[in-house]
């Protein structure tokens, strides 16, 4: 069977190998492949920036944002289910967070990750999966349920951002999302759903982000983020870019009480900022700052829920090329207009 795999660090090593097929172990089910996202993530990995082989390997089997058929059925899941996986195994100690089944809050590091830290990902023909860690996405969402991991991500962001939300008596109206993106875009969509104003800033002049943003009713801005915070005054921020000057200017001219969520991953970067200032506006606004990383499995099951209620022409939208599986390495090119791009494995 083919599988999109590459070594960690090298840029030029991706290509499709031939690999056996897995054999299922016990508890585990076998999964074809239908569809899977690519993000900056898997782009990191070919940088080296980010991304571990399974240990003894060169290669990872890269992939982490599924959207398959059960094959050989298994644990109450169907064959001809349509699934997405979970990325993160716990750590084996495990932490307390991992022993609870909030590996994303995983304490000492020594989690897994499929196709990124330690363990194959799910770019291959057949993969398998524990079944505890394959979600059943409904029919009606076909297709569309490749966007459940990255949707799982803003699931489990906006669950924080609504518990420290009710530490006092704040009343949160204006989001502001930086970067309208794939992560930026479903961010604002479960800001809609909460029925909260959300703004959305990104560099793109025209095309499907402003429109993206405009049919969910979002308003979108490109310019300068110091300028649009201080119009605004934002109760929330939900940063998903990783862009130092955003990360930055995110925290600051926010209302008080402000919840700012950094989401993104940045390149290291030197910027010149008053902490003075920054540190008076948090502790006399009383805002929160915080950082969020993957999902576990209830943060899974809100994607699909949130999914599965939004506007499907509108989630299509999102979706804006499509590579199939002998060409997936062109899915790592980043097009100016693209959203979310995805490898075709065969026909849903
Ligand atoms: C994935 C997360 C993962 C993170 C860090 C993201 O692209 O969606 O599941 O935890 O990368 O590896």
């Amino acid at each position: 069977m083919r599988a999109m795999t590459v070594i960690p660090g090298d840029e030029n090593s991706a290509e499709l190998t031939d690999l056996p097929e897995p054999e299922p172990k016990e508890g585990e089910i076998v999964v074809e492949p239908v569809f899977l996202g690519v993000c900056g993530t898997d782009r990191e990995i070919l940088d080296g920036a980010h991304g571990e082989p399974p240990p003894g390997h060169e290669r990872l089997v890269l992939g982490h944002e599924l959207l398959g058929r059960v094959k050989t059925a298994g644990g109450g899941l169907d064959e001809g289910q349509l699934v997405a996986g979970i990325v993160r195994r716990p750590d084996p100690v495990p932490c307390a967070c991992c022993a609870q089944g909030e590996w994303d809050m995983c304490r000492n590091g020594e989690y897994t990750e499929r196709g990124i830290k330690g363990r194959d990902g799910y770019g291959a023909e057949l993969v398998t999966i524990e079944q505890d860690f394959a979600i059943p996405v409904p029919d009606e969402l076909g297709n569309l349920g490749v966007l459940t991991e990255p949707s799982s991500i803003l699931a489990k962001a906006w669950e924080q951002i609504d518990r420290i939300s009710t530490r006092a008596c704040s009343v949160h109206k204006k989001v502001l999302v930086t970067g309208a993106g794939p992560i930026g875009l479903l961010a604002a969509l479960m800001g809609r759903q909460r029925d909260l104003e959300v703004h959305l800033l990104d560099r793109a002049e025209e095309g499907a982000k402003p429109e993206a943003a405009k049919a969910l009713g979002a308003e979108y801005h490109t310019g300068d983020i110091t300028d649009l915070s201080k119009e605004i005054s934002p109760d929330v921020v939900v940063e998903c870019t990783g862009v130092a000057e955003l990360v930055a200017g995110a925290m600051q001219h926010t209302a008080p009480g402000a919840i700012v969520c950094l989401t993104g991953v940045s390149a290291s970067r030197t910027l010149n900022l008053d902490i003075g200032a920054l540190n008076n506006e948090l502790v006399l606004e009383n805002d929160v700052v915080f950082g969020s990383v993957n999902a576990n499995r209830r943060h899974f099951e809100q994607a699909v829920r949130a999914l599965t209620d939004a506007d499907h022409d509108w989630l299509r939208g999102l979706i804006t090329r499509t590579v199939p599986l002998d060409s997936w390495k062109d899915a790592l090119e980043k097009g100016d207009d693209d959203i979310k791009v995805v490898v075709e494995f065969s026909r849903a």
